[in-house]
């Protein structure tokens, strides 16, 4: 839970060494950007600080990299850690949430590569997901050991961050879309042809491996979260096509990771100031709580304590 070091790291930008550990307003930010495949480093981040995080659930997938962009200060991390080294089902999800809450970050837009499940969503198209189904059997939760929390997920994204990332791309030309169903799958094979055109009949219009799992987790964790999803391909449900293959996703990913960047710099410079009754995301664990204090061991509280306020200091 405590700053372990900073690093260095190679780049145009130096890197500010910090003692964090005396300076807590340097391990603040207030918006937060989780990268995917492709997207490891944003560039433009200046006064950067590099924070390694240790949290109750382990190891984030990699250092912090906080610092200002477009005048806000931002906490950059990538999901699956520089280098792409933790595949969808060995990601660390529950640190990586709670990394961002111990940075105070309110707000985050997370960027998750994607295959269409649908014709008129084209590969390189930029769709912000708004429902999920999850098939993954994956910890989702900050909950259990002796405390049960059951929170609402019939929207399960910031309806506001969506909007106001959405018609940025599309002030920017982008061919976007706002609203889609994305199907979350373990991985890391992609799916069979049977699968993909199963995956539509439930009314899937993107798959994926991770938005699912990290919407619930920044939900638990009342951060206001957006999923900005970058369509790569088609993935096996057309059976003219050959099947999707990794050489395919990073041909069309490195386009659409620079629109992705513009897209995340200019709905930083233009976010309003947060405001937390513009919707509910902070307002979801007072009624979700089932377990009366009393009951929850002290370890789990202890644990829970940067999410449930009565918690602390017990
Ligand atoms: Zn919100």
């Amino acid at each position: 839970m405590t700053p372990k070091k900073t690093a260095q790291r190679s780049g145009k930008t130096p890197v500010k060494k910090t003692s964090s550990a005396r300076k807590p307003e340097a391990l603040r930010a207030e918006i937060g950007i989780l990268g995917g495949t492709g997207l490891y480093e944003i560039e433009g981040i200046h006064d950067l600080k590099e924070v390694r995080l240790r949290t109750p659930w382990g190891d984030p997938s990699d250092e912090y990299i906080l610092g200002m962009l477009e005048g806000r200060r931002v906490a950059f991390l990538s999901r699956h850690g520089r280098g792409h080294r933790f595949g969808p089902s060995e990601i660390n999800y529950r640190a990586n949430v709670y990394g961002f809450k111990i940075l105070g970050v309110d707000r985050l837009i997370s960027i998750n590569s994607v295959g269409s499940l649908r014709e008129e969503i084209h590969p390189r198209d930029i769709v912000f997901a708004d429902q999920f189904i999850d098939k993954t059997k994956r910890a989702s939760t900050f909950f259990g050991e002796g405390c049960v929390a059951h929170i609402s997920l019939a929207d399960p994204v910031c309806p506001q961050l969506s909007r106001h990332c959405h018609q940025i791309a599309v002030g920017l030309g982008i061919r976007s879309r706002l609203g889609a169903t994305y199907v979350c799958m373990e991985g890391p094979a992609f799916s069979t042809r049977a699968e993909s055109r199963m995956h539509r009949i439930w009314g899937g219009d993107l798959i994926g491996m991770t938005a699912a799992t990290e919407a619930k987790l920044f939900r638990e964790a009342e951060i206001c979260y957006t999923t900005m999803n970058l369509a790569t391909d088609y993935d096996t449900w057309r059976e003219q096509d050959e099947g999707v293959t990794v050489g395919m996703i990073f041909e069309n990913l490195r386009e659409n990771i620079s629109k992705a960047k513009e897209i995340i710099r200019k709905a930083v410079a233009t976010l309003p100031a947060y405001d937390d009754t513009a919707c509910r995301c902070r307002h979801v664990l007072a009624a979700a709580v089932v377990t009366a204090a009393k009951h929850v061991p002290a370890a789990t509280r202890k644990k829970l304590a940067l999410f449930v306020p009565e918690y602390r200091g017990r």
